[in-house]
């Protein structure tokens, strides 16, 4: 969906395609290479598609053939489907088959069996690569009749069919397998007119499937952001509706997706829909204030995230630090404006975002010692800072804000010298009351 433009607009673009693609994917149901009828499983939409075999990982390739010459079911799914067939390189490769864990660990001696609650295979290649190897499983909650104690163990290592583990995956694009020895894709849930269409959709009603896991909102806005996709407008509708859950989910979960949403290039677009569905007021009010409060030409905040794109896109990601520190800057610098104690209102500020996000020590630390030194880098004293670690981690957040806003970058950070600047050297448990001195002009 393009930002900024009517939600009306959007809604009549995605209904238009919609038709168009549902044609198409009610001639494609009788292709040849469907299960036969006479079984009660659901069956998958068959698409006969040549995936690009020159991007797709020899090694999964290799697994998925071992694991079918062994007689079992086995496809190539989830995301890496998804990329190649909306001809991106996908990040990595996962395999799901009928073999058990057992049974694939039989099969690969370079493979060990992992995770407590669902146990999956890493089949391991050289170089560090790892191809994770699933047995299908259902979700829970499709368990006929359990008894009400069983229901009491939140235990999701269910095995089950390739139907039943299609559908517990989180949106339509990402439920796709892909047949390797007959080119063909299996698709359960309505994925492939959502790929044509280019739109995020869960599987099932939006609302429930975000209220069982809300973190699913920040990865649709994550699938839609960096593959510039639109998001249905149900499912938007739901994010709106679901978005106070995300307060409920692992903090560290929503640290690690947050930054997932900076670091894959479309930083902009994902913390625009952020902001535009209300997420951001849950995850970042300081950020969501600070964006509501602002003079009404101030585009610094995009415009230091545009900066953030450009450089991954020609270098790959940035340090978690640098992008922590870029995302909270604007209003950390308004927090500090005219403070007497820069470290100490750094400090104050960071303490909520530290609390809601489970952010690491060693970040949090990190972005009030840079965001208090900055005035000093600005003017080129980087003094005996500029030989810690910490200090190619602050030129870089400086030099993002010198490309991004050019001449405004200047004097950004002004503020006292004094004793912020030794006071954030130093470690927060160490630091001492000490004399205030006046903010100098
Ligand atoms: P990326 O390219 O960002 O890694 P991905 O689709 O591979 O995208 P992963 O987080 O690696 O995403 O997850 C792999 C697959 O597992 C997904 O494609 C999806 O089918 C399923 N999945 C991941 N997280 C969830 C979730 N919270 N709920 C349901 N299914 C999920
Ligand atoms: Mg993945």
């Amino acid at each position: 969906m393009p930002l900024g433009q009517p939600a009306d607009a959007d809604d009549r673009e995605l209904e238009e395609i919609r038709y168009q693609v549902e044609d198409m994917a009610e001639e494609e149901s009788s292709a040849p290479g469907a299960p036969p009828p006479d079984d009660n499983r659901p069956r998958p939409r068959v698409y006969s598609i040549q995936l690009d075999e020159a991007r797709i990982d020899a090694d999964a390739a290799k697994v998925v053939r071992r694991l079918v010459r062994a007689g079992y079911e086995a496809y190539l799914v989830g995301g890496c489907v998804r990329d190649l067939l909306l001809a991106r390189r996908p990040k990595d490769f996962d395999v799901c088959t009928s073999a058990r864990p057992d049974d694939v660990r039989r099969l690969f001696r370079n493979s060990r069996v992992i995770g407590r609650r669902f146990r999956l295979v890493h089949v391991l290649f050289g170089g560090g690569k790892v191809i994770e190897t699933a047995t299908f499983r259902r979700a829970p909650e499709a368990d006929e009749d359990r008894g009400a104690e069983d229901l009491l163990i939140r235990n999701d290592n269910v095995f089950g069919e390739a139907h039943q583990d299609a559908r517990r995956r989180d949106f339509t694009i990402n439920a796709l397998f892909y047949d390797l020895e007959r080119n063909e894709v299996l698709d359960w849930v309505g994925g492939m007119p959502d790929i044509e269409r280019r739109a995020v959709h869960t599987i099932g009603k939006p609302l429930v499937r975000f209220l069982e896991d809300p973190v699913r909102i920040l990865r649709a806005i994550k699938f839609s952001a960096k593959l510039d996709l639109g998001i249905t407008p149900e499912t938007y509708d739901a994010i709106v509706e679901a978005r106070k859950a995300l307060a409920r989910a692992a903090k560290p979960r929503l640290f690690e997706e947050i930054l997932r949403l900076m670091r894959e290039g479309a930083a902009h677009r994902a913390l625009f829909l952020c902001w535009e569905t209300g997420v951001m007021d849950v995850l970042l009010p300081e950020l969501s204030t600070f964006l509501a409060d602002r003079e009404e030409d101030d585009d610094r905040v995009w415009q230091l995230l545009q900066e953030i794109d450009r450089r991954t896109i020609e270098n790959g990601p940035l340090d978690d630090v640098v992008l922590w520190t870029v995302l909270l800057a604007e209003p950390l610098r308004e927090a500090c404006d005219g403070a007497r104690d820069r470290v100490e209102m750094a400090h104050e500020f960071l303490e909520g975002v530290v609390d809601r996000l489970n952010v690491p020590r060693r970040i949090a630390e990190s972005i009030r010692r840079i965001v208090a030194l900055m005035p000093r880098l600005e003017s080129g004293r980087g003094g005996r800072f500029s030989r810690t670690p910490l200090y190619p981690v602050a030129m870089e957040v400086l030099d993002i804000y010198r490309n991004a806003l050019g001449d405004a970058a200047e004097g950004a950070f002004d503020a006292p010298e004094g004793p912020s600047d030794n006071a954030a050297l130093a470690p927060t448990e160490e630091r001492r009351p000490r004399k205030r001195r006046r903010r100098r002009r």
